[in-house]
């Protein structure tokens, strides 16, 4: 029997930042034949933050659009991110690497995973953190050249990736209007059509909302209500800026983040720039105090300016003939730098979803869609509530307050296992649940690194130290042979070079 849903032929993407071309992108290349517009204003302009990314933006550039590296790199001139260096609770430091699940493996001779055998010290028992700790991005393979892995995600300035962005969709036929749309027209069954500046009226079958935090149709336009995730997340605004990179600062493969009075600060590496950003909470802080703390901790910023943002959620994403994703859809603080990676999941489910559905809006994709934006949403939320509720690091009243306050939403039955079980990965998806992007190694790396307590009384024997100390001993030698960034980029400038 044939379904009587009409077949979506033309769909508008309004937001032309990260998130518009990216889910343009994602449907145009699943959907050559499919009409893809995206309307933006250049005086509205885009965010232009957004500089650190995750592994899964990295899968959804190079194998999903097929974005050809050659191109890529001349264009958004990215540096190479292995995971985070905290300074934060009680260790001097602690990475997190997006690559955790080595943390937990098992070795001939040891009892236990690993990670039971990192109390004093969790850096080099694996290869990312041994990188990380030496300076380096990749290993040397026996040519001398980088050894490109699985598990690295980009540095660039987010104004060179939508340019970038925006070029790819030119050439992959996407049609990219410039206007202004001053009002929404709508009926019983959703959005009829967007009527510009411009005089003109652009009608379509679909609208991707990527207007960024105005959410102009999902949230205004349509009412659907925000859930807001300050019960777990107090931070509300950041001051940013930066400084011309100097000679000698080392292009460091991780982004910092460091413990501040009211917050916390970021440090993101690029080839000629090194950006900050001090993320923190209005009701601890004023802006000026913010402005004062953060150039007492980064000398050489020039100019700043304060972001404003606040973390949470629409309930649904995809209402009527609306989907909304990026910032028009949720926003999780950037402690994990986790919306890019978001907004490339949410592009990939949508274009997916569409493509399977035979270009039919049916309810029961839209659900699971809703489903799929929720969870990531919620389980984003969580993981970083992990971060404020156990970082011990200082004691000013924002940390006391964190730490008192911190509402765990989905992470408590991750933190009873912890307890229970220590850093014990066995149950891993079960515990943390399948749409969780950070599996249940990434819980263990933060709870680890901050020193959270667990009733599992185990003590290594010497032999077994001895062991560790020999698998470190392995992974520091094998990063000490590896290639800073400066030399990969180097090598692969180099007229030799061949990408695979
Ligand atoms: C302080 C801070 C730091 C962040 N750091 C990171 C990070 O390190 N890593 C990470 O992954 N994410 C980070 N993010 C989030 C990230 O910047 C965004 O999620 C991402 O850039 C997507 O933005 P967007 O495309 O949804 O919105 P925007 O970039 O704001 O784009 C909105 C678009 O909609 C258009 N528009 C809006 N209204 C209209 C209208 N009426 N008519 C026409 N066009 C319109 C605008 O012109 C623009 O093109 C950070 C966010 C904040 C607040």
């Amino acid at each position: 029997m044939e379904s009587d849903l009409k077949r979506v032929q033309r769909v508008i993407v309004l937001g032309g930042g990260s998130a518009g071309f990216m889910a343009a992108l994602a449907l145009k290349k699943r959907m050559p034949d499919l009409s893809v517009t995206v309307i933006r204003s250049k005086d509205i302009g885009i965010i232009g933050v957004g500089e650190g990314s995750t592994t899964a933006l990295t899968g959804f550039l190079h194998q999903y659009l097929q974005v050809p590296p050659k191109q890529f790199y001349e264009m958004a001139v990215p540096t190479w991110k292995l995971g985070l260096k905290f300074v934060w609770g009680p260790r001097p430091h602690f990475f997190y690497s997006f690559d955790s699940v080595h943390l937990t493996a098992n070795y001939p001779d040891l009892r236990k995973p690993i990670s039971f055998y990192c109390d004093a010290d969790m850096e080099c028992v694996e290869p990312m953190t041994a990188l990380m700790a030496g300076g380096k991005v990749f290993e040397r393979a026996p040519n001398g050249a980088p050894k490109f892995n699985n598990s690295f995600a980009y540095h660039f300035e987010n104004e060179k990736f939508v340019s970038f962005l925006e070029t790819f969709a030119t050439n992959l036929g996407i049609n990219i209007v410039e206007d202004k749309v001053e009002q929404v027209l709508v009926n019983q069954s959703g959005v009829t059509g967007l009527s510009m500046a411009s005089g003109r009226t652009e009608t379509a079958d679909l609208f991707v909302d990527c207007s960024g935090f105005v959410s102009l149709l999902l949230g205004k336009t349509l009412q659907e209500p925000f859930i807001n995730f300050k019960g777990s997340l107090f931070c509300d605004r950041a001051v940013v800026g930066g400084w011309t990179r100097k000679p000698g600062e080392p292009i460091y493969p991780y982004t910092t983040c460091s413990t501040m009075d009211s917050g916390w600060l970021w440090q993101i590496e690029h080839e000629h720039r090194i950006n900050r950003g001090y993320v923190y909470c209005s009701s601890f802080i004023s802006d000026e105090q913010a402005e004062r703390e953060f150039r007492s901790k980064s000398p050489d910023v020039t100019q700043t300016r304060v972001v404003k943002f606040v973390s949470g959620r629409y309930e649904r994403n995809f209402v009527k003939n609306v989907v909304a994703i990026g910032n028009a859809s949720g926003f999780v603080e950037p402690l994990e730098a986790t919306a890019l990676g978001v907004i490339a999941t949410q592009s990939r489910v949508l274009a997916d979803s569409l493509a399977t559905a035979d270009r039919q809006i049916r309810p029961t994709h839209a659900r699971y869609i809703n489903y799929h934006h929720s969870a990531i949403w919620d389980a984003t939320r969580a993981f970083i509530a992990i971060h404020y509720k156990y970082n011990t690091r200082i004691d000013t009243p924002f940390w006391q307050e964190c730490r008192e306050k911190t509402d765990l939403a989905g992470a408590d039955d991750m933190m009873e296992y912890y307890r229970e079980n220590g850093p014990c990965s066995f149950w891993g998806p079960l515990v943390v649940g399948h749409e969780d992007p950070f599996g249940i190694n990434g819980y263990i790396t933060l709870l680890l690194g901050q020193r959270v307590g667990h009733r599992i009384n185990f003590t290594p024997t010497d032999q077994e130290m001895q062991k560790v100390s020999a698998i470190r001993q392995h992974y520091r030698q094998m990063a000490q042979q590896g290639l800073t960034a400066e030399q990969v980029l180097a090598a692969i400038r180099d007229p030799q070079w061949k990408w695979q």
